[in-house]
């Protein structure tokens, strides 16, 4: 399966979102990072057909997905940032509506598998009014695999959710398995680092870096410093620098700095982490 995104634009009004972004995806893991006004929104809703582009093209091996219509929307999973269940309704009978609206005929079994698998089996005949951020979060996933479809696309997945929630969400997401297209648009860094196995970074509506987890990773070679130091030094000059962060050791405190050029003549290069290289490139460490 290829979707090949190619010299896509948006325009808002005056407001450009998207600046010509082209990409290829295939099967696997892409997480799509940037900071808020980076453009995600705009890429996910038109790679859902629910925005127009006001250029370029979006192609499923070589067709346009407009063109595809209903056969595009059949393989694809959409998880929005808000997902909007009906409060009355049950998790199992909000699974119900969405199968029907999926044109899913006997699905019982499928919604029973769907929902042991977000682990709601046992609070399906609750009232989606009375589910935690996380539970609508997991209900939201349930309802995007039915039909098992193989273009998921997810839009801040974990935003808002509590530690153990976003724990029990890569949990979840890295098992939703192989031979399928998950793309994942986050400005959390960390929840999608151990999952992902390509990464796109996305800012002012350009893609300026797109590659393999050890691809981007490999970028901030040469830009990521340690320094063992005084307390009061690190915390002092972590306040005043962006890139700056303060690590306890255990036997002291460590400064882990991010820029291109050597800090101090005592710092020495360390490896980088995809967190450093939001760092590098948006200079704000990556959960606001
Ligand atoms: P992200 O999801 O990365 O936060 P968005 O795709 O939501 O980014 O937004 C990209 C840019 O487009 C932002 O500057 C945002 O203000 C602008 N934008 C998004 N939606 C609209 C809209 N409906 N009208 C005007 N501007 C918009």
């Amino acid at each position: 399966m290829e979707l090949k995104i190619k010299e896509l634009i948006k325009r808002y009004k005056s407001k450009t979102a998207l600046d010509g972004v082209s990409l290829t995806l295939g099967n696997g893991v892409y997480a799509l990072l940037g900071p808020n006004g980076a453009g995600k929104s705009t890429l996910m809703n038109i790679l859902v057909g629910l925005l127009g582009q006001t250029k370029g093209s979006v192609m499923l091996d070589g067709r346009e997905i407009l063109s595809l219509g209903a056969k595009y929307r059949a393989r694809l999973g959409f998880l929005p940032q808000d997902t909007g269940f009906y409060p009355t309704f049950s998790g199992e009978e909000m699974m119900r509506y969405f199968a029907v609206v999926k044109g899913i005929k006997n699905a019982s079994q499928e919604i029973d598998e769907l929902l042991e698998f977000v682990n709601l089996s046992e609070d399906k005949k609750r009232k989606c009014g009375e589910y935690s951020g996380g539970m609508k979060r997991r209900l939201g996933i349930a309802a995007a695999l039915l039909g098992d479809p193989d273009i998921l696309i997810f839009d801040e997945p974990t935003a808002g959710l509590d530690p153990k929630e976003r724990m029990r969400f890569r949990n979840i997401l890295s098992r939703i398995g192989r031979g399928k297209l998950l793309l994942i648009a986050t400005h959390i860094v960390s929840d999608v680092e151990s999952i992902t196995d390509n990464v796109i970074l996305l800012d002012g509506g350009k893609t300026i870096l797109s590659g393999t987890l050890a691809e981007v990773i490999s970028s901030a070679e040469g830009c990521v410093w340690e320094l063992d130091c005084e307390d009061s030094f690190a915390d002092e000059y972590a306040l005043s620098h962006a890139g700056a962060s303060v690590i306890k050791t255990g036997s002291g405190t460590r400064l882990h700095i991010v820029q291109s050029e050597k800090p101090f003549d005592d710092a020495v290069l360390t490896t980088p982490t995809l967190e450093d290289v939001y760092m590098l490139h948006f200079g704000q460490v990556s959960v606001q």
